[in-house]
């Protein structure tokens, strides 16, 4: 029998069919407000379905690094619409891939040559993790199978990418004794911190295939930042144990924190490294694990078994390849990296204001990603109303609120924004939502 909802007369009938037949991410669905019905997008933003214009804070989850709809992707992915959309990647090969490969290989640090197209982030954790773990079978190490993963960390939804998040404060941490055990550990940061690390590592390295890190900024998890030092001192000791190290750009990768990869900052090269989310500019999935030559030689054999064995149906999908082509392209017109930067101090300054508020117990900058730490959020549903009323979409969770914008956002647009957070925030803070 169907529900019938007390407000089915109010709302369209497609919103009703939403409620009826779509499982939503990452709510409750019984309790949650009903989702925000977007229409179009255009440049920085959503359009809702009566008209309203929303600044969108967040880029899609960190993908829409050019802004929305950008003609000269859209031209590309047309173009290769009509000439071929999809086509199985199993011994074919074509030259939207082989250019994006290319591409890829030259713009990553290092030996990073060896790219594996994939169809999500989490996807490209499972297959840096499978091939982590076999370049030691294929070394005749067969015990070497786990990964050494930090606090807050958050590298995806699928069992294997579950098992690497932090296992007590991650939304998967109920699912204990399904996953694969992992060594979750604190990220070292001083001096001492790095020696007790390497310590833990040292002790259980005969069980360990690599580590496994969000490069700078650690996103989902709970969106903390670390300096360049910490993934020094994580490369020293993966070459003191002979481990892998692989660097969970999916984030952080194509500008986000003002330089194309973190790993830059550096100046380190993983030995995997998977990238994602803004690869494509936003348009469509499609991730990548990338290996070094180093790596791929315990592939590279005459034996049959030493094969990776894996292959999404939709492997570089030609219409994702031309748009992740198109959206590099732009990064070699348009200065998009010295806008991440810019939007750095205009997201310190826009969120200032925020610091004076009782709740507020941190704001933080990196690159293109603004963060506003509370002691305890809650209202939530309430504080995104009232940002959707101020004309901006943002999404708080865990313990917080936070920006990470489109990378070519102007500064009016982004001031813009950041002010109608500290207005949200301020009217919460004083616990007078709605903002009449
Ligand atoms: C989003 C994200 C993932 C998962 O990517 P999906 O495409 O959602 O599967 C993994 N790691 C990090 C750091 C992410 O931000």
């Amino acid at each position: 029998m169907k529900s019938t909802a007390p407000d089915q007369h109010t709302i369209p009938s497609w919103q009703q069919s939403t409620a009826d037949h779509l499982w939503m991410p990452y709510c409750q669905q019984k309790t949650a407000p009903r989702p925000l019905p977007v229409v179009a997008t255009e440049g920085m933003h959503l359009i809702l379905d009566d008209g309203r214009r929303l600044i969108d804070g967040l880029a899609s989850w960190w993908t829409a690094c050019h802004g929305y709809n950008h003609p000269a992707i859209a031209a590309g992915v047309t173009e290769q619409l009509q000439q071929m959309p999809h086509v199985m990647f199993g011994g074919i090969q074509h030259p939207p891939a082989a250019k994006l490969a290319t591409r890829l290989a030259a713009l990553l640090p290092g030996d990073l040559n060896r790219v594996f197209l994939c169809d999500s982030g989490s996807v490209a954790i499972e297959v840096a993790m499978k091939m982590a773990v076999q370049s030691y079978l294929n070394r005749n190490q067969s015990g070497r199978l786990r990964f050494i993963s930090f606090r807050n960390a958050y590298h995806g939804d699928t069992t294997g990418a579950m098992s690497l998040c932090d296992p007590v404060t991650s939304m998967h941490a109920h699912f204990k004794g399904f996953l694969l055990e992992q060594y979750p550990a604190p990220l070292p940061r001083t001096r001492q911190e790095i020696a007790d690390f390497n310590r833990f590592v040292k002790e259980r390295r005969d069980d360990l295939a690599g580590i496994v890190i969000e490069p700078l900024i650690q996103g989902a998890g709970g969106m903390r930042f670390h300096d360049p030092e910490t993934l020094v001192a994580l490369r020293n000791c993966c070459d003191d144990n002979d481990l892998l190290l692989i660097a969970d750009e999916i984030a952080t990768g194509f500008g986000r924190t003002g330089t194309m990869f973190a790993c830059e900052q550096a100046d380190i090269v993983p030995d995997i490294i998977c990238v994602g989310k803004a690869l494509t500019g936003g348009t469509m999935g499609m991730a990548a694990t990338i290996a070094t030559d180093r790596l791929y030689q315990h592939f590279h054999s005459d034996q049959p078994q030493h094969a990776l064995m894996h292959g999404p149906t939709f492997m570089a999908n030609p219409l994702a390849c031309t748009a992740a082509n198109a959206s590099l392209d732009l990064f070699e017109t348009e200065p998009r990296l010295q806008q991440a930067q810019a939007l750095q101090k205009v997201l310190e300054e826009g969120l200032a204001p925020c610091r004076r508020l009782g709740s507020v117990v941190d704001v933080r900058t990196r690159g293109a990603v603004g963060v506003v730490q509370v002691k305890e959020l809650d209202r939530v549903p309430q504080m995104i109303a009232a940002a959707v009323q101020e004309g901006i979409w943002v999404r708080p969770f865990k313990d917080m609120v936070y920006v990470t914008p489109a990378l070519n956002m102007p500064h009016a647009v982004a001031e813009e924004l950041c002010g109608a957070l500290v207005k949200v925030l301020d009217a919460w803070d004083q616990d007078k939502l709605p903002i009449s």
